[in-house]
């Protein structure tokens, strides 16, 4: 049997690691063409040495140059490259035939739409791009053929649920609603009253998920979960209330599809991201993950309950986003990465992450998103208002 030609985007990050334990457990079905990282190049050198990729892209000059040398130390045959460019050129390389798409953040968006161009197996993890770009992204895997296979564990889970051919077969109109789960994160129960004074090694400490601060944080505000809605209308081609928002502490549903026979389906496990990600690689077929078995007697209790819009007013920011249409979504999520980051270095408080969203979104207004240069150009004006009301809060 041949190999598989995997490109990961963001090889050193969460999803990049989990993705290259599983094909570490398979080397007949899998090899590594590229990889991609920021500027880690400790990490990257680790992973050049394993699996040997034919290239390897880090984001600046200085992180290249220190991995070229190492590269030539250790006489491995992996060509380095540097810049967004090269990002978008590895997506789109021939011999690929599978691309996870695994940066954090709008940094992803030219290499996931670059995999989806070419025709590829597109492993989405990056769900931003998808939230910045939905129309042009699904648009452009439909003209490509590309294969488009969620990784975020709800649409995985949805995916895995949903009748075969979804976007256009009859079956589709049996499909009444998804159920999207969501744990609630760290500040489920939390006094509403404290989450003002949270820190941001509070907000990365996840009860069930072992993730990347980015996306811990949104996890935290219950904006992932937005981002998630927003994520699955595209996905699935749904309406945004025909999604209904379920938090299950537990994590071990990772989301569900309901039928119009009274059938609820339901995909459960541990909450491990080698399950989503084993399934979209060897995807229509199944392999190991190297997940341990879910224990229903263990768990013994799953339990379920109506998202808290007070509490998370990132949730009711993105189902308005969701609504209102393409570029209030790029707008929600520019605005979110920045304030995040500023969360992340102290420079804000948690609650100032909704009420920054909340004022980029007041300002936007209703622009057609049908190139990705448009697309780029609403992201960094809301990136540049986001900042400015940053200047304008104190801490
Ligand atoms: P992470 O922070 O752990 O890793 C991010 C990766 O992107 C790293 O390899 C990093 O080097 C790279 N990167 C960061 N900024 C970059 C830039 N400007 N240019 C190029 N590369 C850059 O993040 P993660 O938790 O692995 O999440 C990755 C994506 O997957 C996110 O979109 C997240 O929402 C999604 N996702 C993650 C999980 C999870 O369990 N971690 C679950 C579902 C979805
Ligand atoms: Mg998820």
């Amino acid at each position: 049997m041949n190999t598989e030609a995997v490109c990961v985007l963001g090889a050193t990050g969460s999803i990049g690691q989990n993705t290259l334990d599983v094909i570490r457990q398979h080397p007949d079905r899998w090899r590594v063409a590229a990889l991609t990282a920021n500027t880690n190049v400790v990490d990257m050198l680790a992973l050049c040495k394993e699996f040997r990729p034919e290239y390897a892209v880090m984001s600046d000059a200085a992180s290249a140059s220190a991995l070229v040398s190492e590269c030539r130390t250790h006489s491995l045959p992996t060509e380095v490259l540097a810049g967004e460019q090269s990002l978008v050129d590895v997506a789109a390389l021939d011999q690929v035939d599978t691309v996870m798409a695994a940066i954090v953040g709008g940094a992803g968006l030219a290499s996931s739409l670059a995999a989806a161009r070419t025709g590829k197996k597109v492993l989405l993890a990056n769900k931003e791009s998808l939230v910045m770009s939905g129309q042009l992204f699904m648009d452009t895997v439909a003209r490509s053929g590309a294969q488009l296979l969620p990784i975020d564990s709800e649409h995985n889970a949805i995916f895995q649920c949903m009748p075969n051919n979804y976007l256009a077969g009859q079956q589709a109109k049996a499909v009444e609603r998804i159920l999207l789960t969501g744990s609630g994160g760290p500040f489920r129960q939390m006094p509403i009253e404290q989450l003002q004074n949270v820190t941001p090694a509070q907000a990365c400490n996840h009860p069930n998920w072992n993730m990347g601060a980015k996306i811990s944080v949104d996890s935290a505000t219950m904006m992932n979960k937005g981002l998630e809605l927003i994520e699955a209308v595209w996905l699935f081609n749904t309406r945004v209330e025909d999604v209904e928002i379920v938090v299950h502490p537990q994590s071990v549903i990772h989301s569900m599809v309901q039928y119009n026979d009274g059938s609820v389906l339901a995909q459960m496990g541990n909450p491990d991201m080698r399950t989503p990600i084993a399934h979209g690689l060897a995807w229509p077929e199944r392999v190991f993950a190297g997940v341990q078995a879910l224990n229903l007697v263990e768990v013994a209790k799953l339990s379920f309950e109506r998202p808290d819009f007070e509490r998370f007013p990132c949730l009711r920011l993105a189902t308005d986003a969701a609504l209102a249409g393409g570029s209030f979504s790029c707008v929600l999520n520019a605005a979110n990465e920045i304030a995040v980051e500023a969360f992340l270095q102290h420079d804000i408080r948690f609650t100032d992450i909704a009420r920054i969203v909340e004022e980029c979104l007041g300002m936007a207004n209703s622009v057609e998103l049908s190139s990705i240069d448009a697309v780029l150009e609403v992201d960094k004006a809301a990136r540049a208002r986001a900042r400015q009301c940053l200047a304008a809060t104190q801490v």
